[in-house]
C-alpha cells in the first residue's frame, strides 16, 4: 500500500516500521520519532564529536545525523547476521576491487523510512536536510560502471534479503577529483575521509596477516606427504572496515567489508631495536601504501607490483574471513560449495582461485583433486569487457617474485588443464594450437598469466553482462572455451537500483508515478508498465513535462553555481556523461556539435531546435587521447558559447568531476541520452539504463544493453543508428578507409578541416592533430567517420520529434514505463537463481 506522506518527496514506507520497537534480545531502543532522532543527533554532536550543540552547522549536524542513522542500521545488521546463522544460509560473497556507492545519508534515510523525520528534526534545529546532505563526500572507490554495478548489486541483495557480503579495498584515496584548467583535465587527490567517515566501523581487532614475497619450501612430513610451505614472507595486516548497506524498508542490512592495510612493524620490536628507527618506519609506510590509492584506469592495466599486491591483499584477507565464518559451523570442507559462492567481479580478484587451492592443499592438507573440485564449485566469474587491452595478464616473473607459491599452483592448474584437453577426443583439427590459445600461460611477448583463462578454468560459471556481450564472448573472445566447457557460459544482463536512480535522484517523477501505480513498485519495477496507458493522457503529459522542467532548472542552478554558465532552459538537454574513452566515441558527439555550429553559421536566420549539449567524464591520467578529447570539447565549447549567432540555439557544457552524486543531478534533467559506442565494444552500459528510467530518449548504437532496451522500449521510441557489430567487423575486414568517408561528405570534411586549421586551437596550433591523425591517417579504429553521416541524420530526426513536445513526452513516458527489466533486483534475482543457488526472499509489498 502506498501512503502519501507530508514531505511529498517520496513514496511512503510500504510496511509499518513501528515508531518504537523494543528488541528485548539486543536490549536497544530505537526511537524513530522526531524527538527521538533529535536526541540522538544531539548526543552524537556532543558526546561523539565533542561539539557545542548550541551552534548548529550543516557540517556538525551532518555527522550527528549520520551517526544517529548508523545506530539504527547497525541494529538491523546484527539482526540480519543472526538470521543468517539461524537459517544456516548459503553466503554469497561478491569480490570487487571497486565500489562506487556515492553519498549514503539520503539513501539510508529512504531505506529506513526516516526521511521526513530527519527533515523535521533538522528543521527544528534551524537546518535544511538538503543542505546537510550536501556536506557528505562521495565514496568514490571505483572508476565507473563496474564499481557502480557492484554498489547497485549490494543494494538489491539487501533489499531482496540475500545473504550477501561485498568485499573490497578501503582506499585512502578514491577516484581522483577532476578539475578543468585552461580547458584541460587536472587531477587532484580525493582524500575522501579527511574529515572522518561516520558510516564505517573499523574492526581494529580483526587484523589478518597477509603474506608477500618469500619463497617456497618443499619437504616431506612424517606421514610421507609432500608438503609446500611459503616461508620468509613479508607480512602486511589487513584491517576490516565495515560499511553498512541497508535494504529498502525491509529491516535488513548487509555490509561491505573493505580492507585497509596496516603495517606489522608495530609488533616487530627487534626491527626497532637494531637502531634503525626511521628505516623501520619507512617500511611501515611502504606496507600501508597497499590500500593507499585506487588505480584510476578503467580499462587498461599495466603490470605494476602495487596493483598485483592490492589484488592479493584483499583476496587473501577476504578468503580468510570467509573460511573463518564457514569453520564456525563446519569441521570439514565437504559442505563448502553448498554454503559458499564467490562471485568475481571481473578478473581483478582471480588470484582467489590459486589462493583457495593453496589454503586447501598446503594448510588444510586436502589432496589436489578434492581441493580443485571444491574450488570449481565455489567460484563464478563475471566478464566485463572484450577490449583486448583490458584483458589482464601478469608477467610470470612478477607473480613469481610477489607470490611464489601461487605461481607454482597456477602452473600446476594449467598443466592439469592441458592434460585434460589432451583427453578430449573431439576431433579438433589442430589440438596443439588450441592448447596454446586456451593455455593459462602465454609465452609472448613475455611469459605471462592470462587471468581471464584462469578465471574461466577455475569457475563453474562465466557470465557476460548483456545478451549481445555474452554472445560475443561465446563466439569471438572465448569460442573454444565455450566448446570445451559447454553450459559454463551464461548471460546476466546488468541493472541499476531504482531506489537511488529514481526514488532518490528524481523525487518529482517518483511521486508522479506513485499516483498512478499503487504498491511498492520501486521493488517490483515491472509494475512501471502500468504507466503506458497514461502516455496518451494529455494532462498526465503536461505534468510529466513539468517534472522534467523543474529538474532542468535544478541542474541549471547547479551549472551556474559550479561553472558560471547560464543554461537555456528551452533547449533540449542533450547529455553524454561517462568515462572518456575512444570506444565510447565522445568524438562523434563533438563532430555533430561542430556540424550544428556550421549549419547555424551558414543560416543565421534559420529555425533550429535549440540544444544544450552536456559532456562529463574523467580520463585516465595516462590516457593521452582521452585527455585530448576533453580539451577538444572545452575548446569547441569556448567557440560555440562565445558566438552571438549561437545564442538561444546551441550551448556546450563540460561539467567537471563526473561522479555518482553529480549523476544524480544530471540524469533526471536529461532529455536526450547519448549511448553511441562503436557497436561491439560497450559490454552493457548502465548509464543508458539510468537515463531511460528517468524519461530521457536514447540516441544510440546497437551495442551492449541498448539492444535489450530496444526490445523493451520499441524501435519507434528510440533513435538507433549506425553500423552493427557484424558490420563493423566486415568493414574492418574489407579494408576500412576513413578518407573515403571524409572525401564524399562535404559537411564532415569541413568539420575535420576546421579542427586541422586550428579554428578551436588558435593559440596552440596543431594541438588537435593527434585527433585528426587518428581519424584520417591511423585507420579510425572506432569507426567514427563511418558512422558520422548516420549519426548526424539521426540527430535531425531527434530535432524533429523534439519540436513536437506532445510526441516527445509520449515517448518519454513510454521509455520509463518499459524499463522495468533493468532493475538490479532482476539481475540479482537471476544471479541468485542461475548461479548462486540461493533463494531471494521477496521484498515486502
Ligand atoms: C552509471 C555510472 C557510470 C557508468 O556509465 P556508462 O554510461 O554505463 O559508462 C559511470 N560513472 C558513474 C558515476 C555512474 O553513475
Amino acid at each position: 500500500m502506498t501512503r502519501k506522506t507530508g514531505g511529498g518527496k517520496q513514496t511512503a514506507p510500504s510496511f509499518d516500521l513501528s515508531c518504537k520497537t523494543f528488541d528485548a534480545d539486543i536490549g536497544l531502543r530505537e526511537d524513530n520519532t522526531v524527538e527521538g532522532l533529535k536526541r540522538d543527533i544531539i548526543r552524537h554532536v556532543v558526546s561523539t564529536q565533542g561539539n557545542d550543540y548550541a551552534r548548529p552547522s550543516d557540517y556538525n549536524y551532518y555527522h550527528g545525523l549520520a551517526l544517529a542513522v548508523r545506530d539504527r542500521m547497525i541494529i538491523q545488521w546484527i539482526k540480519t547476521q543472526r538470521s543468517y546463522y539461524k537459517d544456516k544460509a548459503k553466503r554469497v560473497y561478491y569480490l570487487s576491487m571497486e565500489y562506487l556507492p556515492g553519498k549514503s545519508l539520503m539513501n539510508s534515510l529512504h531505506c529506513l523510512g526516516l526521511t521526513e523525520t530527519a527533515q523535521q528534526a533538522l528543521k527544528d534545529f534551524g537546518l535544511d536536510l538538503e543542505d546537510v546532505a550536501e556536506v557528505e563526500w562521495d565514496a568514490g572507490l571505483g572508476n565507473g560502471g563496474l564499481g557502480r554495478l557492484a554498489s547497485c548489486y549490494l543494494d538489491s541483495m539487501a533489499t531482496q534479503c540475500i545473504s550477501g557480503y561485498g568485499y573490497g579495498i578501503r582506499y585512502d584515496y578514491g577516484m581522483f577529483h577532476q578539475m578543468i584548467e585552461n580547458g584541460a583535465q587536472v587531477e587532484s587527490p580525493d582524500n575522501w575521509t579527511k574529515r572522518g567517515n561516520p558510516w564505517e566501523f573499523d574492526r581494529a581487532r580483526y587484523m589478518k596477516p597477509v603474506n608477500f614475497f618469500g619463497h617456497v619450501q618443499t619437504w616431506v612430513d612424517d606421514q610421507g606427504r609432500l608438503r609446500h610451505s611459503w616461508v620468509d614472507t613479508q607480512k602486511v595486516l589487513a584491517m576490516a572496515c565495515d560499511l553498512l548497506v541497508p535494504g529498502f524498508r525491509n529491516g535488513q542490512t548487509i555490509n561491505m567489508r573493505l580492507w585497509a592495510a596496516k603495517s606489522t612493524m608495530d609488533f616487530n620490536l627487534e626491527y626497532f631495536n637494531t637502531g634503525n628507527y626511521i628505516g623501520a618506519l619507512e617500511a611501515k609506510i611502504r606496507d600501508e601504501t597497499i590500500s593507499k590509492v585506487l588505480y584510476p584506469s578503467d580499462q587498461k592495466l599495466t603490470g605494476k607490483v602495487l596493483r598485483l599486491s592490492q589484488q592479493y591483499f584483499f583476496v587473501a584477507a577476504s578468503l580468510e574471513d570467509i573460511l573463518r565464518r564457514y569453520k564456525k559451523k563446519h569441521d570439514t570442507f565437504d559442505m563448502f560449495p553448498e554454503m559458499v559462492v564467490i562471485q568475481l567481479n571481473d578478473t581483478h580478484p582471480t588470484i582467489a582461485i590459486p589462493e583457495l587451492m593453496r589454503i586447501l592443499v598446503d594448510e588444510e592438507l586436502l589432496d589436489w583433486d578434492t581441493a580443485w573440485d571444491i574450488c570449481t564449485r565455489v567460484f563464478a566469474y563475471t566478464n566485463h569487457t572484450i577490449l583486448p587491452e583490458a584483458l589482464e595478464t601478469w608477467p610470470c616473473s612478477l607473480i613469481q617474485r610477489v607470490l611464489p607459491r601461487h605461481m607454482e599452483i597456477i602452473y600446476e592448474i594449467n598443466h592439469r588443464f592441458m592434460q585434460w584437453l589432451d583427453t578430449l577426443a573431439d576431433g579438433h583439427p589442430d589440438p596443439d594450437s588450441r592448447k596454446s590459445r586456451l593455455s593459462i600461460i602465454q609465452e609472448h611477448p613475455e611469459k605471462s598469466v592470462r587471468m581471464a583463462n584462469l578465471a574461466i578454468v577455475g569457475s563453474f560459471s562465466v557470465n557476460g553482462v548483456a545478451a549481445m556481450h555474452t554472445e560475443i564472448i561465446k563466439s569471438v573472445v572465448f569460442p573454444e572455451f565455450h566448446e570445451v566447457f559447454p553450459g559454463r557460459f551464461r548471460n546476466i544482463t546488468n541493472g541499476v537500483t531504482p531506489r537511488r536512480w529514481l526514488n532518490q535522484a528524481n523525487p518529482g517523477l517518483t511521486e508522479l508515478i506513485s499516483e498512478k501505480i499503487p504498491g511498492n513498485w520501486l521493488c517490483y519495477l515491472d509494475k512501471l508498465e502500468q504507466l503506458s496507458p497514461h502516455a496518451d493522457d494529455p494532462e498526465f503529459r503536461v505534468r510529466w513535462r513539468k517534472v522534467k522542467r523543474a529538474n532542468k532548472e535544478l541542474l541549471a542552478n547547479y551549472v551556474r553555481r559550479k561553472i558560471g554558465i547560464e543554461c537555456n532552459l528551452d533547449a533540449m538537454f542533450d547529455v553524454q556523461v561517462k568515462r572518456i574513452h575512444e570506444y565510447k566515441r565522445q568524438l562523434l558527439n563533438v563532430l555533430h556539435v561542430i556540424t550544428l555550429y556550421n549549419r547555424i553559421k551558414a543560416n543565421p536566420g534559420g529555425e533550429f531546435t535549440p540544444r544544450a549539449v552536456f559532456f562529463g567524464g574523467k580520463a585516465a591520467p595516462s590516457y593521452f587521447m582521452a585527455k585530448l578529447i576533453i580539451r577538444l570539447i572545452n575548446a569547441v565549447a569556448d567557440v560555440v558559447n562565445n558566438d552571438a549567432d549561437m545564442a538561444g540555439r546551441l550551448q556546450v557544457i563540460f561539467l567537471p568531476n563526473y561522479c555518482v552524486s553529480q549523476a544524480e543531478r544530471i540524469i533526471p534533467a536529461t532529455e536526450l541520452s547519448e549511448q553511441i559506442s562503436t557497436a561491439g565494444y560497450e559490454a552493457s552500459g548502465t548509464g543508458n539504463m539510468k537515463f531511460a528510467l528517468n524519461g530521457a530518449l536514447t540516441i544510440g548504437t546497437l551495442d551492449g544493453a541498448n539492444v535489450e532496451m530496444l526490445e523493451e522500449i520499441g524501435a519507434e521510441n528510440m533513435f538507433i543508428f549506425g553500423r552493427t557489430a557484424d558490420e563493423i567487423r566486415d568493414l574492418r575486414r574489407s579494408g576500412y578507409n576513413p578518407w573515403h568517408y571524409c572525401e564524399r561528405d562535404p559537411e564532415l570534411k569541413k568539420v575535420l578541416s576546421m579542427i586541422s586549421r586550428n579554428v578551436f586551437s588558435p593559440r596552440d596550433p596543431d594541438l588537435f592533430a593527434p585527433i585528426t591523425d587518428s581519424l584520417l591517417h591511423n585507420g579510425d579504429y572506432y569507426c567514427v567517420l563511418a558512422d558520422y553521416r548516420a549519426y548526424v541524420d539521426c540527430q535531425e530526426q531527434v530535432d524533429l520529434v523534439y519540436r513536437d513536445q506532445e510526441e516527445w513526452t509520449r515517448r518519454s513516458i513510454l521509455n520509463t514505463a518499459r524499463m522495468g527489466k533493468f532493475s538490479s533486483d532482476r539481475s540479482v534475482a537471476e544471479y541468485a537463481r542461475d548461479i548462486w543457488g540461493v533463494e531471494p526472499l521477496a521484498c515486502p509489498i
